[in-house]
């Protein structure tokens, strides 16, 4: 029998403030300071990660049809094992850093780091990967000492349902709270004051938030959506290369930040590629991805109707796939081949189970038009040669990069993630997610008896001290 699932209630309006001004006196508490207190919330979290497992399985089917493997591997693992990570290393991070490289006479004045957290921050989340992109940047803030308050996405309504269950459960309401609810209650957030403000969404949403935050001069980080870039040589393996461009296609039903938008093809290798994409799916879906449990579902009618309309006005010819059902919101892995970089499938985010094709020349026009296109995508995918995969690195910018696979490296939990350019700033998960909530404090004490020694820093400036 399926896990009942909380109703999502959006938050009134009229409470918001409150909410927002209740995070901000928990900060001046300090009670979130002690890494003991710290470390004491975070391992309630994990326990109710895990007391509610059937739900955020449940809550993943409902709202993206996500298959139980990927909820495990993306959405509860990924967070408990950050939690884990956190815990191990925290104290260590914690730690104030002496200054280096400094004469003798500045070492008496002690200069050092302190680790202060930022202060009462926002955290706002997106729909694809509800939970891991909402917890994962609160348990970033809860381990640098902040308090917060989380905004998950509406386009996830059971799974943001679910984390208020978690989060009721298990932090201490003085100091974290959820705000649930769509663009009134965003905006509400936004008017109030914030220390820091963590957005993960769309680049023209994260303009918004950009702008707001401009205002009141708030720090922000901001996790970008990406036209990712892959390349496939006349070099690379064909099935290898289909495997792995499918996984980063399929996974999620495509609604991954970091997947591939479209791939640049070696003339040479195009035919090879195409006949193992058919070849790879039917290995992946036996039975055809509709009736696979394995494969997802579009989130919404939104969604849906944005990428059917995106295929519809492609000129490209559809090679693989191309089966769509409104009913089921159901997409089919589906390649495409286009002629043009201008075709609505590369000029935009696609952010669903498109494989696009473009076929080049050589490695050389690949590159130009990678960076012609969009030149800082959140991440980007060269399969060929070792060569070839740092010739790609060595004349691209991204956030990140998986040579010879799909987004690999965005699944590392302690490689630092994040975006450059316009798909994005500020890197989180691993240390990173410590230090993106954290403020480098630079202190120096001065020792009462230096004062001899500092004398002459006073006026008036005479012969005498210029001479010493
Ligand atoms: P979105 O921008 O529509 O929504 C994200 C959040 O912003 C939601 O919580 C939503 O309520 C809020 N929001 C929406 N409109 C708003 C407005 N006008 N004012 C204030 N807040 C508003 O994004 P999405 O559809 O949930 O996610 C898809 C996008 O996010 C894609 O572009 C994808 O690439 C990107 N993304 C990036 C990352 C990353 O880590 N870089 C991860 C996941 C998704």
């Amino acid at each position: 029998m399926a896990a009942k699932l909380p109703p999502f209630e959006p938050t009134p309006l009229e409470d918001i403030p409150a909410i927002s001004g209740r995070i901000r006196r928990g900060f001046l508490t300090h009670k979130t300071r002690p890494i003991e207190f710290r470390t004491a919330q975070l391992r309630k979290l994990y326990w109710a990660l895990k007391d509610n497992e059937d739900l955020i399985i449940e809550a993943c089917k409902r709202d993206l049809g996500k298959p139980t493997f990927e909820t495990y591997l993306s959405e509860l693992y990924w967070c408990m094992n950050d939690i884990v990570f956190m815990q191990k290393n925290l104290s260590r991070w914690a730690k104030e850093e002496k200054a280096e490289n400094i004469s003798f006479s500045n070492k008496l004045m002690g200069p050092r780091i302190r680790k202060d957290p930022m202060g009462a921050v926002l955290v706002i989340g997106a729909f694809n990967f509800p939970i891991q992109l909402s917890f994962g940047p609160l348990i970033g803030a809860i381990s640098a000492g902040c308090t917060a308050v989380l905004k998950p996405s509406e386009g996830a309504p059971h799974c943001a349902a679910v984390m208020q269950k978690i989060l009721a459960e298990s932090l201490d309401p003085e100091f974290y709270a959820i705000v649930q609810g769509a663009v009134p209650e965003t905006s509400a957030l936004l008017d109030q004051k914030w220390d820091k403000i963590f957005y993960t969404g769309s680049a023209n949403v994260g303009t918004i938030i950009a702008k707001k935050a401009a205002e009141t001069l708030t720090p922000i980080a901001l996790e970008l959506g990406g036209r990712n870039p892959s390349f496939v040589t006349k070099n690379a393996d064909p099935k290898l290369a289909a495997r792995r461009l499918l996984w980063g296609k399929t996974f999620n039903a495509g609604q991954v930040c970091v997947s591939q938008n479209y791939t640049l093809v070696d003339k040479e290798m195009l035919q090879p590629l195409v006949k193992e994409l058919g070849e790879q799916l039917k290995q992946f879906y036996p039975q055809g991805a509709r009736n696979s449990p394995d494969y997802g579902r579009i989130v919404n009618q939104r969604q849906f109707q944005r990428l059917k309309k995106m295929l519809d006005e492609s000129k490209g010819k559809i090679v693989v796939g191309g089966t769509l059902d409104e009913a089921d919101l159901f997409i089919e892995p589906t390649v495409v081949l286009v002629d043009s970089m201008d075709d609505s499938l590369i000029k935009d985010e696609s952010f669903g189970p498109f494989l696009t094709l473009l076929p080049v020349n050589d490695l050389d026009e690949a590159i130009r038009i990678a960076n012609e296109v969009h030149a800082t995508p959140l991440g980007l995918y060269p399969f060929g040669s070792k060569a070839e995969m740092e010739k790609v690195l060595s004349q691209t910018r991204s956030g990140g990069a998986t040579l010879n696979d799909g987004f690999f490296h965005a699944t590392i939990p302690t490689l630092e993630f994040g975006g450059v350019g316009d798909s994005g700033q500020g890197a989180y998960r691993g240390k990173a997610s410590f230090d993106v909530f954290t403020h480098r404090r630079s202190i120096v004490t001065m020792p009462t008896w230096i004062e001899a020694l500092l004398n002459m820093r006073y006026p008036p400036f005479t012969e005498k001290k210029l001479k010493q």
